[in-house]
């Protein structure tokens, strides 16, 4: 049995302490369950939805999670087996060093950013790997949805569909719709970041950049949500995708948006509101996209508004026995449900469900070696056997000769 300490209670960590409670209900992996965050009023509003929908108790905390002293002693006095952050990227690496200094294990869903500089890359927390293999800790990186099972995905079709794959396409659409002029679906100012920044994408052995959402294409995609205009854009899981995935000649990340949306980030780019550079006003100094992200709603607010689903998938072309093949591998899921289920929209679900599992596979040791890894490096096979079992029934599909 685990002993669990979740940082960050926002959206994504709303869903993963629902999550943990259900495994607890069933008497599995987690027999205590702890939830901190920058304000804990949040934790408790947490904790108290998790108790009506399952009677199970959660413990809140206080912690700044910039400041590693303090969440020293938050960990020393919880003594949990692995920390689950799903705070903001800013504070990864703070919490990696609380991490190793007091010997637990580690899980993100998102690669550390500095403040000033977006840049979506590994570097920061790879070079933390001998760090974390002398320590014989386990540091798990990216285990929501993308990055995330589309790693796994990516791996399941290494393991089981393709002997080699040429092509691989991650394709994001989210087809809900909020009713709001404009709301991002998870934290505004990091889904700004990486929207609004150059795009990115692998082709023989070298990055090729484009103009940040200058590319597009046109996807059909399943289940009722039919065609609709995906945008190319640079995505974090790519970096050690086209790194773990041998013979791979070309990866690209694809994300839909609405024209409303494209409109609104337009204007609001022209008048420098996007800025993540600090700007004097009236002598003070204020982060352009910091001050907007606190006037945006909060994507925690949209869980009763959202209506719609998401389909988020891995298209892979290859060659299997010799002969070409592609499929499909993706999961579909439904706002309004995920909403009737846990009190939240399908963004902020699809991402706390497979952050719930990874530190599942870490607690139970299925998915434990020392180091800092990411999700393609262990085996698939028993975290998407949890995906369907926890809310995130997934599907595989032949679609050679058809896209
Ligand atoms: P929210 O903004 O809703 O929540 C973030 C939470 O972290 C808030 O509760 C906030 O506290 C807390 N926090 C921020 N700074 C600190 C700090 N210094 N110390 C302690 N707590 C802090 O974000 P989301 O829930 O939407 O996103 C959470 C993470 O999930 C992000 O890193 C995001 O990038 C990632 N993500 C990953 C996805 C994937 O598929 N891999 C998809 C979507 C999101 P307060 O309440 O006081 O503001």
């Amino acid at each position: 049995m685990a002993n669990i300490l979740i940082i960050g209670a926002g959206g994504v960590g709303s869903v993963v302490v629902h999550k943990c409670a259900q495994v607890a209900r069933e008497g599995g992996t987690f027999d205590k369950i702890t939830l901190a965050s920058r304000t804990v009023a949040r934790c408790d509003a947490i904790a108290k939805s998790v108790k009506a929908r399952y009677g199970i108790d959660i413990a809140t905390a206080q912690v700044d999670a910039d400041n590693v002293p303090e969440l020293c002693a938050l960990i020393r006095s919880i003594k949990p087996d692995l920390v689950c952050n799903v705070a903001l990227p800013y504070q990864d690496l703070h919490i990696m060093d609380a991490c190793l200094e007091c010997g637990v294990h580690y899980v993100d869903t998102a690669n550390y950013e500095p403040l000033d500089t977006a840049k979506f890359e590994y570097s920061w927390q790879w070079a933390y790997a001998d760090r974390f293999r002398e320590a014989g800790l386990t540091a798990l990186l990216g285990s929501g949805f993308d990055p995330g099972v589309t790693n796994v995905f990516a791996a399941w079709v290494m393991k089981h569909e393709l002997d080699e794959v040429h092509v691989l396409d991650i394709i994001d659409c989210n087809a809900g719709d909020h009713g709001q002029p404009f709301a991002t679906n998870f934290n505004p100012e990091i889904n700004i970041r990486e929207v609004t920044a150059p795009g990115r994408y692998w082709e023989r052995g070298e990055w090729v950049e484009t103009d940040p959402l200058s590319w597009s294409m046109n996807f059909d995609f399943p289940q009722g949500i039919g065609g609709k205009k995906c945008f190319l854009m640079y995505h974090e899981e790519l970096e050690s995708l086209v790194k773990n995935l041998k013979g791979i000649r070309r990866a690209r990340f694809w994300m839909t948006f609405s024209d409303n949306y494209l409109n609104h980030l337009k204007v609001l780019g022209n008048v420098g509101m996007t800025r993540i550079d600090p700007v004097n006003f009236q002598g003070q100094d204020i982060v352009p996209i910091q001050f907007l992200a606190k006037l945006l709603p909060d994507p925690a607010s949209l869980g009763p508004l959202t209506k719609g689903k998401t389909c988020i998938g891995d298209l892979m072309r290859g060659v299997s026995g010799g002969k070409e093949k592609t499929v499909y591998i993706y999961n579909i899921c439904d706002h309004e449900e995920c909403y009737a289920e846990v009190g939240s929209q399908a963004i902020s679900y699809t991402t706390g469900v497979p952050a719930m599992i990874g530190s599942k596979m870490v607690a139970e040791g299925t998915w434990r070696k020392p180091g800092v890894w990411n999700m393609e490096q262990f085996d698939p096979d028993p975290f998407l056997k949890d995906l369907g079992k926890y809310g995130l029934p997934w599907q595989c599909v032949d679609v050679t000769g058809k896209v």
